[in-house]
This record gives structure tokens, C-alpha cells and sequence, in this order.
């Protein structure tokens, strides 16, 4: 077992009530690692939306969702928050009182005084394209992020999609690649007017391929990939040679692991706390945020999910101080 990591408090999901948490238990002096999935910080403000305005937040009139999660970072970061990202957490064990080990798929280890469970909609889940046996090649040779760019260099890559994901990852990797197309079904795209600017500009002076069409078929052997058959959409085929194919097809959420770590859940998704403290049945683990709510979204936004953190904090400051009396 790795070297465990040992903290006052451990926060899974660095969305923006898990942030803003960082700031409450800051004021208390307790010192927080944040634990996400996702290879950036901001939950599903960063990952789902940066660009859309928000106008919901009090004494804020306007601002971006990647521009609320860049001020919370400034906001918190007096309190020296550590960040673990693109590490899901899989296993909570409790083995003290209170202390828990904590462990991702990444193999870290934390040992914390106080879990916080702030996983908002859960893990985000990739949509896999309808392609007969793609799982054959996946984790090969299909991959529905990218967590190292190096894995890629001098590859040919093969991006599918028309979303900022898939423009994004385009003109990031391009420079890397041996050889890159972007296949999409359709001219108009999702992504920033910007980004597909540049990516035009990329195929105009020949640097990578863009091509119109949906990928029918894989071949290759031993889950590793040779070649997509790709449909034009006058229902003609060419094959385009590639060793990676990156779909970018959006995200689902999912609560993945929280399910089994022992929280009482109501239909499989619920969370019931006591409102209070936000404290879940087993005493020293906190749920904050959206994923109060399970999938009732509408229920819990940015503004009153903040609130969560403080109600922990209240309720740790009471017990820090009862335990100071004893
Ligand atoms: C398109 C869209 C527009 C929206 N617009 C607004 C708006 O204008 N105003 C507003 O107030 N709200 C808006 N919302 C809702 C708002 O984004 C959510 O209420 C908010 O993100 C909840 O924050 P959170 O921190 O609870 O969870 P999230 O933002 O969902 O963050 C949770 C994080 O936990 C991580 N995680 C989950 N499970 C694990 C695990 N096992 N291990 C490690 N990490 C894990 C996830 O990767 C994620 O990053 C919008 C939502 C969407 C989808």
C-alpha cells in the first residue's frame, strides 16, 4: 500500500461546493485535499459548461462558469487547498474513530479525520458511439479522455466529435500527432466559434484532416486498431488508418463508487442527512452540494449548495470544542 496521504479533511469532487467548503473548514483551520475524477478543477461548471453566463449568484451580476470557479480558487486559496485530480475515489474504510482511509483507482491512500462527500451528479460517465465492438479496443485504442497527451505522439489520431471537447482536444494534440483527422457528422459545430476557427485554419494549411461522416465500423486485432470505416453521408465508405480513435460524444453522470461506501441511500441514489449538518448516517462523513439532492438537480444550484460547507463546518466547530471540553 502507498504511503497514505494524511489530512483533517478529505473532499471528493472539487465542483464548486466542494470549493467553497475548502473555505469554511479554512476559517476552522482545518486543512483540506480535494480528490476529482475530472483532469480539471470546477465540477460540472468546467467540465459541462465554462463558457455559459451565470447570474444567479448574489453580488455577482455576471460572470462565466469557468470565471466563478476561478474565483472561488482565488478565494481559497489562503487555506493551501491540495488538489488530486484525474484520481476517483473507489473505497471508504473507516478504521479509527474518526478516521477513515480513503483510496483511488489511481492507488493513492488518505487517511482523514472527516470525509466530504461533495461528488455532485457523481462520476461523469463518457457516451460510447454506436460502433459494433468498440469495447474490444477500449483503453487500447479507444479512449474517452485524455490524461496523458504524450500517449499520443507520433500516433494517428483519429477525434470524433463536434463539441468543445473534441475541438479542443484536436488543436492540442495536432502538434503531436503523425497525423490527425476530425471526423464530424455535420458542418455545424458545438464548440467555440474560436476553436473551430483555428481547427479550420489547422486543415486549411494541411496539418490535419477534417472530414464529414460517422464511423461504421472498427477493425484491428488484438484490441488494437488498424482502421475506422467511416460513412459519408451520401452513404458511400472510406477507411481512414489510424492506431487511436478519441469519440468525444458528451458525458452522462453516474454516482459510480458512492454507492458503495455505506451511506444509507434512498432509490439508489438519495442521500438522506441530517439537514442540520449536513452529516450522513455514518458519524465523520459529510455530503455537500448537488448530490444532496440525487437526481432532483433543480433542487440544489451553486448558491444554496454553498451553504452545505458552512452547516459542516458549524457542526465540526461543535464538536471540536466539545471535545476540547472532555
Ligand atoms: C448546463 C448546466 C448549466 C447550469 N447552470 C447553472 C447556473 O446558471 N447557476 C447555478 O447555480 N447552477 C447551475 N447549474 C448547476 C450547477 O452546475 C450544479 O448545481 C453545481 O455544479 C453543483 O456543484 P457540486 O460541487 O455539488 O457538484 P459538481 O459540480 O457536479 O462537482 C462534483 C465533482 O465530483 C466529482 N466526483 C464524483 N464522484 C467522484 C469520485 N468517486 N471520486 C472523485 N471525484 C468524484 C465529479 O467529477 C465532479 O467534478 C448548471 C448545470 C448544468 C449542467
Amino acid at each position: 500500500m502507498n504511503e497514505p496521504i494524511k489530512t483533517d479533511v478529505l473532499i471528493i469532487g472539487a465542483g464548486p461546493c466542494g470549493l467553497f467548503a475548502v473555505f469554511e473548514l479554512g476559517l476552522l483551520n482545518m486543512k483540506a485535499h480535494l480528490v476529482d475524477i475530472l483532469d480539471k478543477i470546477g465540477g460540472q461548471c468546467a467540465e459541462l459548461y465554462p463558457e455559459k453566463p451565470i447570474y444567479d449568484i448574489p453580488g455577482v451580476p455576471f460572470t462565466t462558469a469557468q470565471g466563478l470557479v476561478d474565483g472561488l480558487m482565488a478565494q481559497i486559496k489562503p487555506f493551501e487547498p491540495s488538489f488530486h485530480l484525474q484520481e476517483m475515489v473507489e473505497t471508504i474504510e473507516k478504521i479509527g474513530d474518526p478516521l477513515f482511509r480513503i483510496k483511488t483507482d489511481q492507488g493513492k491512500v488518505f487517511e482523514a479525520k472527516v470525509v466530504m462527500i461533495a461528488a455532485g451528479g457523481g462520476s461523469f460517465q463518457p457516451k460510447r458511439p454506436p460502433i459494433p465492438g468498440i469495447e474490444a479496443y477500449e483503453e487500447n485504442s479507444v479512449f474517452y479522455s485524455v490524461r496523458k497527451m504524450e500517449a499520443f505522439r507520433d500516433k494517428r489520431v483519429l477525434i470524433v466529435g463536434g463539441g468543445d471537447s473534441a475541438l479542443d482536444w484536436t488543436l492540442n494534440l495536432a502538434p503531436l500527432a503523425s497525423h490527425l483527422t476530425l471526423l464530424h457528422r455535420r458542418e455545424q459545430f458545438r464548440a467555440s466559434p474560436d476553436s473551430v476557427n483555428k481547427m479550420m485554419a489547422l486543415a486549411g494549411e494541411g496539418k490535419i484532416d477534417f472530414v464529414l461522416g460517422q464511423v461504421s465500423a472498427l477493425e484491428g486485432e488484438g484490441g488494437r486498431l488498424a482502421k475506422a470505416i467511416v460513412k459519408r453521408n451520401d452513404g458511400s465508405d472510406f477507411h481512414i488508418a489510424c492506431d487511436a480513435l478519441l469519440p468525444f460524444f458528451g458525458l452522462t453522470m453516474k454516482l459510480g463508487p458512492v454507492a458503495n461506501w455505506g451511506i444509507e441511500l434512498k432509490d439508489g441514489e438519495l442521500i438522506p442527512v441530517d439537514t442540520a449538518a449536513f452529516e450522513s448516517n455514518v458519524p465523520g462523513i459529510y455530503v455537500a452540494g448537488c448530490v444532496v439532492s440525487g437526481s432532483k438537480t433543480s433542487e440544489i444550484f451553486i448558491e444554496n449548495g454553498r451553504f452545505h460547507g458552512k452547516q459542516i463546518a458549524d457542526d465540526l466547530k461543535t464538536k471540536l470544542q466539545v471535545a476540547r471540553v472532555k
